[in-house]
């Protein structure tokens, strides 16, 4: 059998690739996944209660793109959900992103308006002239007490580094709110997929012209395929047999657990924002999903070195490692990398089907 085009990894960017080379330029895919399933780090499956949980972790659309909803529109209807966090610090709950209500909790204020608000923070916050990592970032809109409390200790649990060894877009993520909207995003579109990702995915890949190999590392099949292209998805250090040294990923233990109660949480995530716990964050599911059940599953997301690759880790080294690779990928003109793992960018999804709508509308 002759394919067109072979295809690494059914996540974000594999799926996009594939759906849009089938049904736009009417091309066969063989598209192969070491994972014993499609959707990538999105996955989503009942467990053993009949709770939808996401294996690896939640995962929250947001966009403020049309051409992305737009899109994936054609594949799922979508549930309204705007997500919440809170943060637990020594057992009090506060809003995260920090905001007004986070502030007057903690110190006991009761500011009133933005601009009270924004005149405290501007009395503590420290006055950087360059914003090099991630800790001048938050310390120069916070100032260092909100800084300890909220950020440092939760991100050396995550990434095993102080905040000053992460370049600023890793705490960047979380904006400084001077009123009290307590949504953890502020973009236009905010909804899950009503049956969840997994079904999604389905409806994506569900072409006469794609062909799926699940449980396979496609080293293993590469030489005995014949393809005219290929699509990479997966880590770029690997497709390179690690030439240029290994690039670091965070990985995280997931441990499920399912309690004999409605409800759980007082929000969808909790982050423990101190050491009492060695665990980042909890995760409530019913709350992505708005399921009925008599039950509730949550995971708690202990981080660690070794196992399945999920957060590239933005420092200065390994970006120049990464570029050290990119420099061999642009030689291959048959080969196109592209999402998460491939171009070691710490991209939500909405920013995955992007790139790869993008990618695929220069280069065919
Ligand atoms: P992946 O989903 O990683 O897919 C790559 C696929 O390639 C994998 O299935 C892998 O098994 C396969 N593969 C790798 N190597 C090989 C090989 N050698 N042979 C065959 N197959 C291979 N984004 C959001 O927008 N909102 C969120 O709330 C959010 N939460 C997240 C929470 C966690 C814990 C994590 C880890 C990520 C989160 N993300 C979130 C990011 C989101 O997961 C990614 O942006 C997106 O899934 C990336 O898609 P991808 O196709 O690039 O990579
Ligand atoms: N972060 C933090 N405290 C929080 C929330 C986030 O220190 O309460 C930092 C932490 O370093 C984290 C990063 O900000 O890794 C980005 O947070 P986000 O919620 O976007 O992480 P993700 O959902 O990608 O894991």
């Amino acid at each position: 059998m002759k394919y067109d085009f072979l295809i690494v990894g059914a996540g974000f960017a594999g799926s996009v690739m594939a759906e849009r080379i089938a049904t736009q330029l009417n091309k066969k895919v063989l598209v192969v996944e070491k994972r014993n399933h499609i959707g990538g780090n999105a996955y989503d499956e009942y467990d053993e209660h009949g709770i939808l949980v996401h294996k690896y972790g939640p995962h929250i659309f947001h966009t403020n793109s049309k051409v992305v909803f737009d899109y994936l529109s054609q594949f799922t209807e979508w549930r309204f959900y705007e997500h919440k966090v809170l943060a637990n610090l020594k057992g009090e709950l506060y809003p995260i992103p920090i905001n007004r209500k986070t502030i007057n909790k903690l110190y006991g204020f009761d500011f009133k308006s933005d601009e009270e608000i924004k005149k405290y923070l501007n009395s503590v916050r420290s006055n950087h002239r360059q914003i090099k990592n991630s800790e001048d970032i938050i310390v120069s809109q916070v100032g260092y007490d909100l800084f300890e409390k909220f950020f440092r200790n939760y991100t050396k649990k995550q990434w095993n580094l102080e905040p000053k060894e992460l370049s600023p877009q890793v705490c960047g993520r979380i904006p400084v709110r001077y009123n009290d909207d307590c949504r953890y995003f502020t973009d236009k579109y905010q909804f899950m997929p009503k049956e969840g990702y997994t079904k999604m995915f389905e409806r994506m890949l569900n072409h006469t012209h794609i062909e799926i190999l699940l449980n396979i590392d496609y080293k293993r099949i590469v030489n005995e395929i014949k393809f005219d292209k290929l699509i990479y998805t997966g880590p770029i250090d690997y497709f390179f047999d690690y030439k240029f040294g290994k690039l670091p990923y965070r990985s995280i233990r997931f441990e499920f657990k399912n309690y004999q109660t409605k409800i759980m949480e007082q929000a969808a995530v909790v982050n423990y924002t101190d050491l009492s716990k060695d665990f980042t964050r909890v995760t409530e599911y019913k709350y992505l999903s708005g399921q009925d059940a008599e039950t509730t599953s949550l995971s708690y997301e202990y981080s660690q070195i070794g196992g399945d690759p999920y957060y590239p880790i933005p420092t200065e080294a390994n970006r120049g490692r990464y570029l050290l690779y990119k420099k061999e990928a642009k030689k291959l003109y048959d080969v196109i990398f592209c999402g998460r793992l491939a171009e070691y960018q710490y991209y939500n999804m909405d920013q995955v089907v992007a790139n790869t709508l993008n990618i695929f509308k220069t280069t065919f």
